[in-house]
């Protein structure tokens, strides 16, 4: 009997094609062959790579005398998981992005073709004392010394450098039954971490034990139910994850735990290499090319079954996927802003919902989408109410810079002592600013202009340590001018100040103080970060001062003075979520305070000290801030009761921009019309300029939609890019899509 032809629909990567392609698959082949497996194809006359979405019996319909082209080669990789093959071209639809990019950001190298997978050889010891017949001062003994000091495993590579030549010695320990090789397709780098001593099991406490319970059951028998757990600062929602993790390893399932930023999360990265030494990947972008396809095999093979990671670990291949962690899940860094603007916090939401499994979401002041959600019964909440080990919640007292003399614009008297008493107890302080360099700009005193960037609409921020001028969105950087550009005088002044600033005005007030600084300037690579982070836990530093990078996460048991040193920065932002970022923000900071057993304090300096926004902070009332925002956003229509999706259009020319916003405006206009008619309200807004009007010399006009509905939302915003697509008129400009927009940026 003949096996009946059989088709392959095929999605090439990388590209903005908005097909499939149908491939004939070679009998050789068939086996192989599956939903998910990478594939070699023609394209044109070029060979490219792509992903076998089905496989069919039936062709499409072709022309007479066509015959589709087979399938070149097969990769010997797994196929990709089918949960996330779904997520990925739901990704698509939702965010209007070519599927074949979509799958590219899946994999690890962008379409192309990976090295055959290297193998890295280890040595591990299997018992510890020496054994019989091995002299303890030979160099079989040093090299079990070695193993035992190092935690058990040393790549070969690594111990060669330590022992130089050690082949007959190490042949005579593994005769011995005392070491074994061992081979992995993990990086050198990674494995030598994850062996650390495991730390002491501690006891959960009773809520704790509690959340763990009430969510547990899910991974028993899973089906897709979102939880929110919603714990004030240190108050353990970690160890919660690990214990989940536990379970859901236990019964032979993968995990994700998405994190904001991999490298501001040094400690949960090493708590999680110690628990999970040999299954854990930890996924983020420091990683070479190489490390990050390794990795990938070994998650996608099932051989490493817990990926921690930031946004981009959500789309990584995990085998048996059980369980979703979204950790500080209102955090805005999981919202990428650019090519694919999507939010990894929803998209990992929507896997879980696809794999009909459990997801976390952990927060001390979850976004309000996600408490709206709450109220909605959509989402479960759990409750982590208060600090492990009855450590207090820090207290927390305004200082009302109106108040203060002149010339206190950064240190207020009650600050400035706070400080001094905390140092001299021999405790660490933590001095919060939300913007770095030295001055926020440099303004002309006669005519008023403010030295601004040549290819962005943004004042330049002066840096005294370089002695430059540089801008914060595209990095141009240049020399302070001595005379005005537009006015011709010599009277320009440094206006405002930035975390470089602070540093110099503590190392004057507080003399022999250790200063540590963290922000992109101070500590721009990720050695230097954790070399920072370091010697604030080793208790070689008195002040830890920094931008958000310090605000969130650590777990500083010895810091219980915390300056908030401009809570305002953040208040006059032009976005409705601004109020929200910033309590967000500064009951993040506030909760650095007293996380060991001193009791906090925490000095929010403001302008404002009524706004409701600063009063919720310090009253430390983040449900009523939610309750009070949430009607307000209800009043005004906007999310979460309402969807909005951004139209940016963007130009060499400012002409062109705003001329294709505004076509582009009327036409959605149009469209909205007869969506209205047929009771699918939707809302067109604008065009306007972006609040930033130019950005790295392209000139940006917006429209915002808002819809009711995100099924009205989905067919609206298809029917106007159709519409769109291939018109001529708007040729001069580039149009992005942002759905969920994170800011009116
Ligand atoms: P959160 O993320 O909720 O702010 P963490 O998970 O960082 O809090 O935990 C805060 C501190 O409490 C950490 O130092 C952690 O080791 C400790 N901790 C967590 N659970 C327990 C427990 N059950 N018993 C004792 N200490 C705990
Ligand atoms: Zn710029």
């Amino acid at each position: 009997m003949t096996m009946a032809q059989l088709y392959a629909e095929v999605v090439i990567l990388g590209t903005a094609l908005d097909k499939t392609l149908h491939y004939s698959i070679p009998a050789d082949l068939a086996e192989r062959v599956r939903p998910g497996t990478r594939v070699a194809v023609h394209l044109g006359n070029r060979i490219a790579s792509g992903i076998v979405l089905s496989a069919v019996a039936d062709p499409p319909d072709l022309p007479p005398a066509v015959s589709l082209r087979p399938i070149l080669r097969v990769a010997d990789e797994p196929p990709l998981p089918g949960d996330l093959l779904d997520l990925c071209g739901w990704i698509s639809s939702y965010y209007f992005y070519p599927l074949g990019e979509v799958l590219a950001l899946a994999l690890p190298a962008r379409g192309r073709e990976r090295p055959a997978r290297p193998v890295v050889k280890s040595v591990r010891l299997l018992r510890s004392g020496i054994p019989e017949g091995i002299r303890p001062q030979g160099k079989a003994g040093q090299i079990l010394r070695l193993l035992e000091a190092a935690g058990g495993c040393v790549p070969l590579r690594d111990l060669r450098a330590g022992c130089g030549n050690c082949d007959r010695p190490l042949r005579k320990l593994v005769e011995a039954g005392a070491v074994a090789f061992e081979e992995s397709a993990s990086a050198p780098e990674e494995r030598s971490h994850g062996n650390g001593p495991l730390p002491p099991p501690v006891d959960l406490t009773e809520d704790q034990a509690a959340a763990v319970s009430e969510i547990a059951p899910l991974l028993e028998s899973p089906s897709f139910q979102p939880f929110v757990l919603y714990g004030v600062t240190g108050s353990g929602k970690t160890e919660v994850y690990l214990r989940l993790i536990e379970k859901a390893v236990e019964s032979g399932r993968g995990c994700l735990v998405l994190v904001p930023e991999i490298a501001l999360s040094a400690q949960m990265e090493t708590i999680f290499r110690q628990r999970f030494p040999d299954i854990l990947a930890v996924w983020h972008s420091a990683l070479s090319d190489r490390e990050r396809g390794l990795h990938w095999l070994d998650i996608l093979s099932g051989e490493k079954s817990v990926v921690l990671g930031a946004r981009s670990a959500v789309l990584t291949p995990v085998k048996d996927l059980g369980l979703v962690i979204v950790d500080e899940e209102h955090d805005g860094s999981y919202k990428q802003e650019d090519r694919l603007r999507y939010n990894a916090r929803d998209v990992g939401i929507m896997r879980g919902m696809l794999r009909r499994i459990p997801v976390v979401l952990g927060s001390a002041t979850p976004s309000l989408q996600t408490v709206q959600r709450v109220a909605q019964n959509a989402y479960r909440r759990v409750l982590l109410p208060s600090r492990v080990l009855d450590r207090p919640q820090p207290e927390i007292e305004i200082v009302d810079m109106r108040r203060e003399g002149r010339g206190a614009s950064i240190f207020s008297a009650r600050l400035r002592k706070a400080v001094e008493q905390t140092m001299a107890e021999g405790r660490q302080a933590l001095l919060f600013l939300n913007r770095r360099g030295f001055a926020k700009h440099f303004l002309c005193n006669a005519c008023g202009h403010v030295l601004q960037c040549a290819s962005c609409s943004v004042s330049l921020t002066y840096h005294r340590g370089e002695d430059c001028l540089r801008c914060h969105y595209c990095g141009w950087e240049t020399t302070l001018p001595e005379r005005c550009p537009a006015c011709g005088h010599a009277a320009l002044f440094p206006h405002g100040f930035g975390t470089e600033k602070v540093e110099r005005e503590a190392q004057r007030l507080f003399p022999g103080a250790r200063i540590v600084r963290i922000d992109r300037d101070a500590t721009g690579s990720h050695e230097s970060l954790l070399c920072a982070l370091d010697s604030v836990r080793s208790g070689k530093a008195d002040i830890l001062l920094g931008t958000q990078m310090i605000a969130k996460g650590h777990d500083f048991p010895n810091i219980t003075l915390v300056g908030i040193i401009n809570a305002d920065a953040g208040l006059q932002v032009p976005d409705f979520r601004a109020g929200e970022s910033l309590v967000q923000l500064l009951v993040q900071v506030a909760g650095r305070a007293g996380r060991g057993d001193t009791p906090g304090l925490v000095l929010l300096q403001t302008y404002n000290p009524f706004h409701f926004t600063i009063e919720s902070a310090m009253n430390m009332d983040y449900d009523g801030f939610c309750e009070k925002e949430l009607e307000s956003r209800k009043a005004l229509q906007y999310p979460p009761f309402v969807r909005l999706l951004k139209l940016l259009v963007t130009a060499g020319r400012n002409e062109d921009a705003c001329e294709g916003a505004r076509l582009l405006a009327s036409i959605c206009r149009e469209k909205a019309g007869s969506f209205n008619r047929s009771g699918r309200p939707v809302a067109v807004l604008g065009p306007s300029p972006a609040a930033f009007v130019k950005l790295k010399n392209r000139f940006r006009w917006q429209i915002f939609i808002k819809a009711w509905k995100s099924s009205d939302m989905q067919s609206f915003a298809e029917i106007v890019l159709r519409s769109v697509g291939g018109d001529a008129a708007f040729r001069n400009v580039q149009i992005t899509v942002d759905r969920d927009p994170a800011n009116e940026i």
